[in-house]
């Protein structure tokens, strides 16, 4: 069968839990290469260039997108992100489930560029869950709290443009889920028509011989 990477994006609310459960994912399971975004917005206290994001200048950002090393970007909230290229591609091509998480506008232009990409939209069991999980991370101010809940909020008008959700009421059974969902991915008969057809040669053949 064909075990060529499948290219999957994650989004979600700010607050809802992504990060860790990408996280668990991709410590769980080898098959998975987890894409590290390049953004213009600050890094949050923790954080570090080249493994949550690549921090960037506005100017540095925009010669990635001259250059067109970026797969897709988009502003969110006043500063652009961005995907890089090279890493998705190399990684699908070594047979690596490249999963990456983005916001909506990214998402649809992924969808659009790879049709074959598996979009997934983690939502938590209730708003209320949101507001707790993003007031409790304490790393934000009140307003950008606010500026993340509307976009939130607008977000959540794009939802059904995406192949799944999962509600992320329990880590590790959204964790299960979602690989069971990209797991079922690879075997979707499109993805898999040389395999099939030499199956349907093979069988034809058998019955040949037998006659
Ligand atoms: P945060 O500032 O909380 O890390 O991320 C803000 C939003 O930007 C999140 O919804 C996150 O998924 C999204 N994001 C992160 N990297 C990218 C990217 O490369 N492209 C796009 N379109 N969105 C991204």
């Amino acid at each position: 069968m064909n075990r060529k990477g499948i290219l999957v994006v994650v989004s979600g609310f700010s607050g809802v839990g992504k990060g860790t459960l990408m996280k668990l994912l991709t410590e769980r399971y080898g098959q998975y290469a987890l894409s590290i975004s390049a953004t213009t917005r600050s890094p949050r206290a923790g954080e570090e260039d080249g493994r949550e994001y690549f921090f960037r200048t506005r100017e540095a950002f925009e010669e990635l997108i001259a250059n067109d090393q970026l797969v897709e970007y988009a502003e969110y909230c006043g500063n652009y992100y961005g995907t890089p290229r090279e890493y998705v591609e190399s990684q699908m091509e070594q047979g690596r489930d490249v999963i990456l998480e983005i916001e909506l506008q990214g998402a649809l232009k992924i969808k659009k560029k790879f049709p074959k990409a598996l979009l997934l939209f983690i939502v938590p069991p209730d708003a209320k869950t949101l507001l707790d999980r993003l007031r409790g991370r304490n790393t934000e101010t009140e307003d950008v709290i606010q500026k993340r809940l509307a976009r939130a909020a607008e977000e959540s008008e794009g939802i059904e443009q995406y192949d799944y959700i999962i509600v992320n009421d329990d880590l590790e059974q959204s964790m299960e889920l979602m690989h069971h969902l990209i797991e079922s991915q690879h075997n979707k008969t499109d993805r898999n028509l040389a395999f099939i057809h030499q199956i349907q040669e093979e069988v034809r053949e058998f019955v040949k011989g037998e006659k």
